[in-house]
């Protein structure tokens, strides 16, 4: 599982800040998570392909997490892209985006899927045989989802040596990698875990911005291996998160701590600050694994 972070501050793009959006890269799919402006020319930078994107996760509908979804789409567009996109977002995303279109008779000749959410529970929204992606419900000032992001359970793996002892047909293999019982040749049942062990443990990410402080979302997203919230301001700031339903440093940690999380992943900061460490510090106060995003950072949790 990698984490790309291409932009990860509030409010507008700088000269050397960008707005929320980033890519991860788990079990093989590439997903696009928030789409602010310039985010196409920050997959540039970061040499990331294209065509490997088929997912679009869009958080809300406030300019600096989808203002570079028309741009991105069109230049796919230009691109001859023929692959399908497929983008996930609250009620209106298509709208706003098929207005543009229409009004510059720009249309796509590849597939653009809207699947537009509307829902204050927690769905599961994408699943194959690998990964699995939910909804996680949050507060802000308009309708907003954060997502949740599961590798399924892997394939169990054979410890060879028991198998062959255990004296099992090679063709059942395959149903004990899957976590069947099965016959010997003697006709004798052989308990899965007797002849193998677990596999590699799944991996979940949770991205969770913009909201303001909401702890009914810890349930879905316990025990999650990485967690990002948004943690607009410093302690100093906290009586602006309430009305502009953002969280503190501090509430980040504070839910990263009541989820169990492996690490917390603070970001969407916003752009009155000139140094980022103090976030670190006021957040470690709750929880001790903290990590900064800062744009153009590659997280690699394998
Ligand atoms: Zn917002």
């Amino acid at each position: 599982m990698k984490l790309t972070i291409l932009g990860c501050y509030s409010a507008t793009p700088r000269a050397l800040t960008n707005t929320t959006s980033q890519v991860l890269e788990i079990n093989n799919h590439m997903f696009l998570i928030d789409c602010g402006e310039g985010t196409q020319v920050q997959l540039r930078k970061h040499k990331i392909k294209f065509n490997r994107i088929k997912h679009i996760f869009i958080s809300h509908l406030h300019g600096d997490h989808f203002f570079g979804l028309v741009g991105l789409i069109s230049t796919f567009r230009l691109l001859t892209r023929e692959t399908d996109l497929h983008i996930y977002g609250p009620k209106g995303i298509k709208e706003v985006i098929t207005l543009q279109m229409k009004l510059s008779d720009s249309w796509t000749n590849y597939k653009l899927i809207f699947h537009e959410l509307t829902s204050n529970n927690s769905e599961l929204i994408f699943e194959d045989e690998v990964v699995e992606v939910h909804t996680i419900p949050l507060n802000h000032r308009v309708y907003t989802n954060g997502y949740l992001f599961k590798e399924k359970e892997g394939n169990r793996k054979l410890d060879i040596n028991l198998v062959e002892e255990a004296n099992i047909d090679m063709a059942y293999y395959r149903k004990l990698q899957q976590g069947f019982d099965v016959v010997n040749e003697d006709g004798v049942l052989i308990a899965n875990e007797k002849v193998t062990k677990p596999g590699k443990k799944p991996k979940s990410y949770a991205f969770c911005s913009d909201t303001m402080y909401k702890e009914d979302i810890v349930p879905i997203i316990k025990d999650v291996d990485v967690l990002y919230h948004e943690s607009t301001f410093l302690e100093k700031h906290a009586h602006l998160a309430p009305p502009t339903k953002h969280s503190t440093a501090k509430e980040a940690a504070t839910i990263a701590k009541k989820a169990n999380a492996g690490v917390l992943l603070l970001g969407h900061y916003s752009t009155r600050y000139d140094s980022l460490k103090p976030f670190k510090e006021e957040a470690r106060e709750v929880f001790k694994h903290v990590r900064l995003s800062q744009d153009g950072k590659v997280f690699d949790f394998n």
